[in-house]
């Protein structure tokens, strides 16, 4: 009898918003999943038990991603790569700084989103490239942006400007994984609208600093927001299908 396929997944920002509805299905699907946020959550040990899934959840503070990137690098070098069809590493986790503009922000908040925005990607991203580089299997990295790396918005330099480094790094690593054997597959994907806490956030911003608050409002109240299962539905097929990778930045609504 031919064994079931294994496949892993490393996904940031599971415990609320899309992350944890990503991280619901994929359990669900009976996949392999390990999550890092700074909150874990025992619902969804509750659902990899049910599953008959493997879920690791770690505690982790991608404020500060040096120490987790070399944890992950030591955790991916314990796991039997060669028994993986795939490996796949979401970087979901997000922060928008305070809605204000640049000359406002506060040096901390500001610091914090840039690095779970920005940093944390590129890091964890560098320790799961190079610690499965040898794995036989699909290798693929799904860096979760948004249209606001490709838009300019008043009071959102910070969130922009993390996303807009996250679409052209990248642009870079599909020309690194182009050239090496078995490279991985990458792109930065805008997931679209969903109604999901960083959406509270934009709505509650002060009207006075933020002149597109209105145009969340109208998002909220015209129904157009996408739920969170939803989305992660639409994300996982996309990562799913056979050409990904093809566009390195990409849109979901596009698709
Ligand atoms: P969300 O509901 O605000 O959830 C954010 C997640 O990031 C949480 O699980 C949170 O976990 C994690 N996180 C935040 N700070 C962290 C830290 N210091 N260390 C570790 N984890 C941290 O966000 P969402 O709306 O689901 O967004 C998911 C992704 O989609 C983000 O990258 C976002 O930029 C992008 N996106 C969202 C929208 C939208 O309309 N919502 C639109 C475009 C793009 P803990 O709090 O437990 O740490």
């Amino acid at each position: 009898m031919q064994a079931t396929a294994r496949h892993l997944f490393i996904l940031t920002g599971a415990s609320r918003g899309m992350g944890r509805a990503m991280a619901g299905q994929l359990l669900a699907a009976g996949h392999h999943v390990l999550t890092l946020a700074r909150h874990p959550d025992e619902a969804l040990a509750a659902r990899a038990d049910a599953a008959g899934a493997t879920l690791t959840q770690w505690a982790t503070n991608l404020a500060d991603a040096a120490p987790v990137a070399t944890r992950l690098a030591v955790w991916l070098g314990e796991q039997d790569g060669a028994a993986l069809a795939s490996a796949t590493l979401i970087n979901n986790a997000g922060v928008i700084p305070a809605i204000v503009p640049l000359r406002d922000a506060e040096p901390r908040d500001l610091t914090n989103a840039l690095r779970v925005g920005l940093e944390a990607p590129m890091l964890l991203t560098a320790a799961f490239l190079g610690a499965t580089r040898a794995w036989p299997g699909a290798r693929k990295v799904l860096n979760i942006s948004s249209g606001l790396g490709r838009r300019a918005m008043a009071s959102q330099a910070g969130y922009c400007a993390a996303k807009a480094g996250m679409d052209h790094f990248t642009r870079c690593l599909a020309l690194d994984e182009a050239l090496a054997p078995n490279g991985a597959k990458v792109c930065s994907l805008a997931p679209g609208v969903i109604d999901t806490d960083m959406q509270v956030q934009l709505r509650g911003a002060d009207a006075a600093a933020f002149p597109d608050r209105g145009n969340f409002e109208q998002l909220k109240s015209g129904g157009q927001l996408t739920s969170p299962d939803d989305a992660a539905r639409r994300v996982l097929a996309y990562l799913a299908r056979p050409d990904f990778g093809t566009e390195p930045v990409a849109d979901v609504r596009a698709s």
